[in-house]
């Protein structure tokens, strides 16, 4: 008969490892199927330093590699491979990937949420070359130098606060007149004196050879296209959840697509639980994905208890 693992765990960032960590070390034996971006959003940062443990920080890609050995010394099973899809229907659940079928008595969430890029092609060439999604992480790098955020919602408003701490300057470019962003956060950038807008324009390109040194932009009534140099790039324009075949599976998520944990950690289907971006649009963390992982795992060591009981 083929084996029924007690959890699988489906993501690879520090949500879905720090939940296999847990898994191991309580003796439940995870299966974490790594996904296509094996690590998440985690990979494509460079130097992290706001992760608590590393006075000095650390690459994000290493950060990663030493949460999977972690986890693996503890029992831990990691399968490299991607899920096509998932039937929640009935148990033991089902975890279909490219290649294989899987089961389990209980299944963790923890796909994370990807960064929506405008798509360009010197955007992905510049990324981690003054190109980034993350004031958090990166804005510490551009102490004294010229900044652009590129968005209309709140998470460029708060981006483009934040970065005041270290830019010489900020600039909001939006594609339109009108803000998504809240009143209050709109309000807050607009009276920040290191904070400048342009407004209904699209970005056309990013400049730079080895590393970034501008946008050239199209206004949207003349058509008339100019440069805007600086040496920060960060975009501001959204996340996408990495949550469709689970909502293909009956999971309830929000309007934008975030799973909603229903009790602690348990979505709205018994014996499955959620951790990290794929719910939280808020935080967005790797210390806050770790801790619902951590979260996760310790939720699910006491619904596989309370069954084994029944
Ligand atoms: P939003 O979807 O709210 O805003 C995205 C912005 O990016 C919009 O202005 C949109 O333009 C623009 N945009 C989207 N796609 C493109 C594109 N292809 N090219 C150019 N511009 C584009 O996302 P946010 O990440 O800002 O916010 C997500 C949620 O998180 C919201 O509910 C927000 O309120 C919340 N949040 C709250 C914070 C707080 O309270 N402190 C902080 C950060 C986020 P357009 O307006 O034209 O559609």
């Amino acid at each position: 008969m083929e084996k029924i693992y007690n959890t699988i765990i489906i993501g690879s960032g520090p949500a879905g490892l720090t939940a296999a960590l847990y898994a191991g070390r309580a003796e439940i034996e995870p299966l974490v199927i790594a996904g296509l971006q094996p690590g998440g959003q985690l990979t494509i940062t460079t130097d992290v330093e706001n992760f608590p443990g590393f006075p000095e920080g650390i690459q994000g890609p290493e950060l990663v590699a030493n949460m999977t050995k972690q986890a693996e010394r503890f029992g831990a099973k990691i399968a490299y491979e991607n899920v096509a899809g998932v039937d929640f229907s009935q148990k033991p659940f089902k975890v279909k990937t490219d290649g294989n079928e899987y089961q389990a008595k209980s299944v963790i969430i923890a796909t994370g949420a990807e960064v929506k890029w405008l798509g360009l092609e010197n955007e992905t060439r510049l990324r981690g070359k003054g190109v980034t999604a993350c004031a958090t992480c990166d804005g510490f790098f551009f102490k004294d130098l010229d900044i652009v955020v590129i968005g209309g919602g709140d998470s460029a408003m708060e981006e483009a606060l934040f970065l005041t701490k270290f830019g010489k300057s900020v600039t909001i470019v939006h594609r339109r007149d009108e803000f998504k962003a809240s009143k209050i956060m709109l309000k807050r950038a607009q009276d920040h004196p290191k904070i400048s807008f342009i407004t209904d324009v699209t970005v056309v390109d990013i400049l730079g050879e080895d590393s970034f040194s501008g946008i050239r932009i199209k206004d949207n009534k003349t058509g008339e296209e100019r440069d805007v140099a600086a040496k920060g790039y960060f975009v501001a324009i959204g996340h996408t959840p990495a949550s469709k075949v689970f909502q293909e599976a009956g999971i309830e998520v929000d309007a934008k697509g975030y799973v909603i944990p229903k009790e602690f950690t348990q979505t709205n289907i018994e014996g499955v639980f959620v951790a990290g971006d794929v719910h939280d649009h808020r935080y967005r963390q790797a210390i806050t994905a770790a801790g619902e992982g951590c979260k996760a795992a310790l939720d699910v060591e006491k619904y596989l208890t309370e069954k084994a009981q029944e």
